[in-house]
């Protein structure tokens, strides 16, 4: 066979349904060629699915999709070898529709019904079909290889949302062939089954509220890094991640580290009498804004986690960058058809950056441009601290006839011994300067 498509998208996820949804409802001939068995096949995340865009999209979203549960509650731990420290944030009205547009979900039964819509859209989804190379004429790309059986299938435009190895987008030149080490966060994680009035009671939700739950320091023997636990209907998701960097240096494997999380004096209660259900591996391309790839050549354009659009900082946002950027790809390509522009030239896809900019994925990535680098540069944060603070507050809460202006003054000579007031005052500091 050797077609020619308007627009080919590659990768179902939702990077790629959300461009081809507002294409086809715009009369683009769209093809999406997924390499998984069914579209979420071999897709992971956390995961709570950030809805605003698929809203956008689908506005009877929360009643249709598959979702799980509305988090009520989000919580941020740090974790030392035996204690925990922890921010909990509740709030009742997110039970409420739009729900903070915060929803977990499981990406096995979401991507494949998010699918289904752009198909009743009339976008073509082609499943069990992989990617093998891009086509490249005279510096443009013309279409791609497919694999089983090396068809080439050709179209005017190609958008790729494979996903964060993006191997195709490094074979075009967009980005450096190797992965970054340092920017790239492995993942495993774990879905185990526990009956829906245990979940409620555990994590103290209602019926149908969810919680999200991540944890930093121990949770990762301190490298940079997190662990996180999620609440879905009828089980929860379990994991962890940390740079590739970290992990080679770590000399353990992700098995190891997730064992090691789930087994803390902290977690381990929560799982208690839990089946595993599912186990799985990803990567999350953590690059921040001051190190995103090209994002088009002409021909081609890169939306989602391709293009490393991820707000890591404490929002750990994904699923609404790439909802986002594909939406954005979409109305590029909509704007330079009605203006006569030839879809897949460089003038054409120029506007998609500068859109990506004015919107809040670029506004968002651009405030939290310094974290990446940041703890890549300075370990000791998330390797020292969790364990000082927990140390710190076990002191100042123990309780005996100590009077507490000298518990005081013992944790302020603890400080000076475990890293010095000077050094203390400046380390805060810093850290307030890469969050600003
Ligand atoms: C462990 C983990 C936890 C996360 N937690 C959260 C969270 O809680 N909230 C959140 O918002 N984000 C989270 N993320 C990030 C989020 O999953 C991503 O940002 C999001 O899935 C990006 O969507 P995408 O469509 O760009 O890529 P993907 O979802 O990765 O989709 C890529 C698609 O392309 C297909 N594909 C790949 N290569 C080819 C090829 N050559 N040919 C054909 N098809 C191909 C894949 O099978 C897949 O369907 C997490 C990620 C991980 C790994």
């Amino acid at each position: 066979m050797d077609e020619e498509f308007e627009v080919l998208i590659i990768g179902a996820g939702p990077a790629g349904i959300s461009a081809a949804i507002p294409l086809a409802r715009a009369g683009f001939e769209v093809m999406v060629v997924e390499r998984g068995e069914y579209p979420g096949s071999k897709n992971v995340f956390g995961g709570i699915l950030f809805t605003h865009q698929l809203e956008k999209l689908l506005p009877d979203a929360l009643e249709n999709a598959p979702l799980e549960r509305s988090v009520t509650r989000r919580r941020f731990a740090a974790l030392s070898a035996e204690n925990e420290i922890a921010m909990d944030v509740k709030v009742t009205p997110w039970r409420d529709k739009p729900y903070n547009h915060t929803m977990t979900a499981l990406r096995g039964r979401f991507d494949r019904w998010y699918a289904e819509q752009a198909e009743a859209e009339g976008v073509n989804v082609i499943p069990g079909m992989m990617v093998s190379e891009l086509l490249v004429e005279n510096g443009r790309v013309v279409g791609v290889k497919i694999q089983p059986g090396d068809e080439e299938f050709r179209a005017k435009v190609v958008i790729s949302g494979e996903g964060a190895h993006a191997f195709l987008a490094r074979q075009a030149g967009l980005m450096a062939k190797e992965l970054p080490k340092r920017h790239m966060i492995t993942n495993v994680k774990e879905v185990i089954g526990l009956p829906k009035e245990k979940i409620e009671d555990r994590f103290l939700l209602e019926a149908n509220e969810g919680v999200a739950m991540e944890y930093f320091g121990e949770a990762v023997k301190g490298y940079f890094g997190m662990g996180f636990i999620y609440s879905n209907e009828e089980s929860i998701s379990i994991g962890i991640g940390l740079t590739v960097h970290d992990l080679i240096k770590s000399k353990q494997t992700l098995n190891d580290m997730l064992e090691h999380f789930k087994n803390h004096k902290t977690i381990r209660k929560l799982l208690e009498g839990g089946e595993i259900l599912e186990y799985s591996a990803h990567m999350i391309p953590e690059y921040g804004y001051n190190h995103l790839p090209q994002m088009t050549m002409p021909g081609l354009l890169l939306v989602g986690d391709t293009a490393g659009l991820i707000n890591g900082s404490v929002y750990h946002e994904g699923t609404n960058l790439a909802m986002g950027s594909g939406i954005l790809a979409a109305e590029t390509l909509i704007e330079a058809k009605e203006h006569g522009l030839d879809i897949g030239s460089a003038e054409a896809l120029a506007p998609y950056r500068q859109k990506l900019e004015d919107s809040f994925i670029l506004k968002d990535m651009f405030k939290f441009r310094k974290i990446p680098d940041f703890f890549n540069k300075f370990p000791h944060y998330l390797r020292d601290y969790p364990g000082h603070i927990a140390s710190w507050m076990e002191e100042y809460f123990t309780v005996s006839e100590t009077p507490k202006a000298d518990i005081e003054k013992g944790i302020l000579k603890k400080i000076k011994r475990d890293i010095g007031l000077w050094r203390f005052a400046v380390d805060m500091y810093k850290v307030g300067r890469a969050v600003r």
